[in-house]
């Protein structure tokens, strides 16, 4: 009942004073007694849940059948390999689930919105997590509310509380009301603020009152269910192995069959057929691509790339058009006042403010410290730049600021909204009362009727708004961001719509804020890499033209227009000619939304950033909404796909190119999959129908899958990627996963491996003096054929596999050895391969015989062929190119 509490009766009871706020050491206690601000989530299953899941499969349920058949014949040994089979892939497969998981839960902490805290006399942000009752929380537009709070102070607070009471329209806070009664809905409660919910406009405080699972929305939301998200891949992958499965499955009972006709041993091929089943299907497919998908955001996020929504990965490699916001992104935001203008001075260097009579300047310069909100001391400021700047602008001018902030106190502010481009503060100076307000020049001189002129107030001219108009010009081309600024004396208290009416134009000053270094390169592999950039800016078109020229974004002015441009056009005439424009001024968020529409109907896969309260809309309309993760509020980042934890362009670039690296190693892996599977089924089905002996036994099958399909498939997985991936141009998105050779791959891949084997299961019993074909062939020489089959195929995929890792580039052009988790794979592959042939007790187990020296030189040799026919595929490939190249 603490909207029944007045603010001083809720301080007094939780303890804490409003100034200063708890101190670090008692947040500290009260964190340990209480626990932490969160809503409990699902819980996450146990290591033996998600093993028993891997297990609760039809794959699972067929080898456990064909446990028992082995048991029902005899067949101990094979029992215990099969069982040994399902444990180890149960086993890989909770390891990647876990390890897909772990990477996943760790990008979405780093994502999980910080709140602002008043201990121990400062603020500072910390953890929600960490936000403990009695805590001072600050409030201002953008900003998720971590805990339940009992409001102190509110200035013009508005609180989006959709999520808790379903009502859409912000609720406007009060915190000087004390309600009465006890049945207050919870939608009437002004002078509290609840956990989950929004601040979409003005300021405010509050104390914490509940946490965790004590706060309203803890109550109703008991379980928090995140739901699991696919990526479209993943889907299409799930779907496509699933067929695939089919496929098998009916070229089992086929075999089964026919086998059947040919009077085999039925119980053996009902073995061998249900081995081939879960073989050639393909269930790892789903799983690799979790794996790959976290490993590779897992490396983003180290790169200052926060992917929040997996599917974002996959579309970062189709995206050709970058939208970036000017301020921040693709400059420092470090912003510093050079020079000043007004009508009694002109322009003036700010190094060279001496030479001036400097009362008009100073005048210019208290009005924007007072219409602020940012702090600078010692060189060390907070809040917005453009707001540092010119703090630091009066300290240039030698003004007291702390004296100035001592004898005004503000009693009525209008917050800046970049749609208005404004800012006002109602300031009272003992007993006078005076608005101040700040803002972009165009927007303000409409709003002001008089100017100072020579220490007098005369009214505005149309030869003033000239100069104006010719100074704001001067600036601008010079890249200097402008910001004007305006007053006048008020008798009372006036209504915020009151304010920014007849104002008296003080003049402006110009900052510079020096783009970043490394942008120019990034934009520059962009293009290059069939990406365009795009800036989009409130600032003034000259400024923003200055700097995407200086950056290579822009050549010529006709690249640039205007938010006012764009209001005229309609949705039509606007998609018609987006193509012509590189710089977006004076734009507002609504028209964000706009262009990227526009840029989208023409067929463009366009990225956007965002990072204010209105952000939302046009991050959401956007392929990838990216947010800024220093100065983006959490609207923003809510509504994104990524969040920059450094805000800078050269992120969303270097982004990109780690999103084409990551798909196309999924496609590689796949492929490689899909290319071994294949070549298993290829070589049972040719065997059988030509009426020979099974070329592998059901055990052998069972090991063959367990091998090529985890080790060699994740290496590919974790491929370094191609150097060069940036000079190609990007994905097309209508683009299959099978094209660009890739199903010619798997088939010819799959068909060679296939018949090669069945070639070295006949060479086994040639070299030995018999045909599968004959009769009364000794069980040493059958086994003895079945070892090269065994081998050889293994050897087909290890070596295959490198293949893979460039479609055009020769395997010494992409580096042998530039991909060691590769070479590992390989290596670890043949030494198990030694291992089960080496050892006695194996070999025994598996039904395989000894290898000869020449045994082995013929299976690597038969081994290296797919690998080899790939490779010179490669050659007239690359010879084609650069036919098509000249
Ligand atoms: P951007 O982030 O693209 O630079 P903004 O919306 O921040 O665009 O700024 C647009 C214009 O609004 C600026 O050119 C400036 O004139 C004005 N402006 C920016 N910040 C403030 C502020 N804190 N108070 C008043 N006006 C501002
Ligand atoms: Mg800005």
């Amino acid at each position: 009942m603490w909207f029944k509490k007045s603010v001083r009766d809720t301080l007094e009871e939780l303890g804490v004073d409003a100034s200063t706020g708890l101190s670090d050491a008692e947040a500290e206690a009260r964190l340990k007694q209480y626990g932490p601000n969160k809503l409990q989530g699902k819980k996450r299953k146990t290591i033996l849940q998600m093993f028993i899941a891997q297990l609760n499969d039809a794959l699972i349920f067929v080898l456990f059948g064909a446990v028992l058949i082995t048991i029902f014949m005899g067949e101990y040994i094979d029992s215990v390999i099969i069982l040994l089979v399902i444990c180890i892939n149960a086993v890989l497969g909770v390891i990647q689930e876990v390890k897909a998981g772990n990477a996943i839960e760790a990008l979405r902490n780093l994502s999980t919105p910080k709140s602002l805290v008043k201990r121990g006399g400062e603020t500072k942000e910390v953890e929600s997590e960490k936000v403990v009752q009695g805590d001072i929380l600050i409030l201002d537009a953008g900003r998720f509310v971590a805990a339940d709070l009992r409001l102190i102070e509110s200035a013009n607070l508005q609180i989006d509380e959709s999520a808790l009471t379903g009502e859409s329209v912000p609720a406007n806070k009060d915190s000087d009301q004390v309600l009465e009664g006890d049945h207050v809905p919870l939608g009437d409660r002004v002078n509290l603020a609840f956990m989950s919910t929004l601040v979409t406009y003005g300021r405010g405080a509050g104390v914490v009152v509940g946490t965790g699972m004590k706060t309203e929305v803890g109550k109703i939301a008991d379980v928090l269910d995140d739901e699991e998200m696919k990526t479209p891949l993943e889907i299409r992958l799930n779907q496509l192995g699933k067929t695939l499965g089919i496929i098998a499955i009916c070229i089992c009972v086929f075999i089964f069959i026919v086998a059947m006709f040919q009077g085999r041993d039925l119980t053996e091929m009902l073995l061998t057929a249900v081995s081939l089943a879960v073989a050639s299907i393909p269930e790892g497919l789903a799983a690799i691509v979790a794996v790959v998908l976290s490993i590779g955001v897992t490396i983003m996020a180290k790169k200052n790339a926060i992917i929040k929504k997996l599917p974002a990965v996959e579309t970062l490699g189709s995206v050709n058009i970058v939208c970036s916001d000017k301020t921040g992104t693709l400059t420092q935001n470090k912003m510093t006042v050079t020079h000043y203008y007004n009508l009694s001075e002109g322009e003036v260097s700010v190094d060279e403010k001496e030479k001036t009579d400097a009362t008009e300047a100073e005048l210019l310069a208290k009005a924007m410290i007072l219409c602020s909100d940012a702090t600078y001391e010692n060189g060390k400021g907070t809040g917005d730049p453009t707001e540092i700047a010119l703090l630091h602008f009066g300290d240039d001018l030698g003004i007291d600021r702390k004296s100035l902030m001592r004898k005004n106190r503000r009693v009525g502010e209008l917050a800046f909204e970049s749609d208005r481009k404004l800012m006002s503060t109602l300031e009272d100076d003992n007993g006078r009362l005076r608005v101040f307000t700040k803002g972009a020049i165009d927007n303000l001189i409409a709003k002001c009727t008089q100017v100072r002129e020579g220490g007098n107030i005369v009214p505005l001219s149309d030869e003033h708004r000239k100069k104006y108009g010719q100074a704001t010009e001067d600036l601008s081309a010079r890249a200097l961001r402008t910001l004007a600024a305006a007053y006048k004396p008020v008798d009372a208290v006036i209504d915020q719509n009151e304010m920014e009416k007849d104002l008296i134009l003080i003049g402006m000053v110009g900052m510079i804020d020096p783009p970043r270094e490394e942008v120019k390169t990034s934009i520059e592999k962009a293009s290059q890499a069939g990406i365009t950039t795009i800036m989009i800016t409130g600032d003034h078109k000259n400024t923003a033209f200055a700097i995407a020229s200086d950056l290579g974004i822009a050549q010529s002015l006709d690249q640039t227009i205007t938010g006012d441009e764009i209001h005229k056009h309609s949705e039509e005439e606007l998609s018609n000619n987006i193509s012509k424009y590189r710089v977006f001024a004076r734009v507002s968020p609504e028209h964000k939304v706009r262009i990227v529409r526009a840029f989208k109907t023409t067929g463009n896969v366009v990225s956007m950033t965002g990072d204010g309260v209105n952000d939302a809309p046009s991050l959401q309309a956007a392929d990838i909404g990216v947010a800024m993760g220093v100065t983006g509020t959490d609207v923003a980042k809510n509504a994104a796909d990524m969040i920059l934890t450094d805000d800078n362009f050269a992120t969303i670039i270097a982004a990109i190119e780690q999103g084409r690296n990551i798909y196309n190693n999924i496609k590689k892996s796949v492929i490689f999959l899909l290319a071994s599977n294949m070549g298993e089924v290829v070589v049972m089905v040719v065997c059988i129908l030509l009426g020979l002996p099974t070329p592998l036994i059901a055990t052998q099958l069972l090991w063959i899958n367990l091998l090529t399909d985890t080790l060699p498939a994740v290496a590919l997985g974790m491929d370094p990627g191609d150097p060069d991936v940036m000079t190609l141009k990007p994905r097309n998105p209508k683009e299959g996963f099978f094209s660009d050779r890739a199903g010619v791959q798997v088939i010819v891949g799959g068909v060679l491996i296939g018949l090669l084997t069945a070639f070295a299961f006949w060479y086994g019993y040639y070299t030995n003096g018999y045909s599968p074909r004959d009769n009364d062939v000794p069980k040493e020489v059958t086994e003895y054929a079945r070892t090269m089959a065994f081998m050889t195929i293994i050897a087909c995929q290890l070596f295959y596999s490198m293949s893979f890792r460039n479609n055009v580039k020769s395997i010494f052009q992409v580096g042998i050895f530039s991909n060691l988790y590769l070479i590992g794979a390989i290596v670890l592959g043949f030494a198990l391969q030694l291992f089960v042939l080496g050892v006695p007790f194996m070999r025994d187990a598996f039904k395989l015989q000894e290898l000869s020296l020449k045994g082995w030189g013929n299976v690597i040799a038969l081994g290296l062929v797919p690998l080899l026919v790939n490779e010179i595929a490669k050659i007239f490939i690359r010879a084609s190119q650069r036919r098509k190249g000249t």
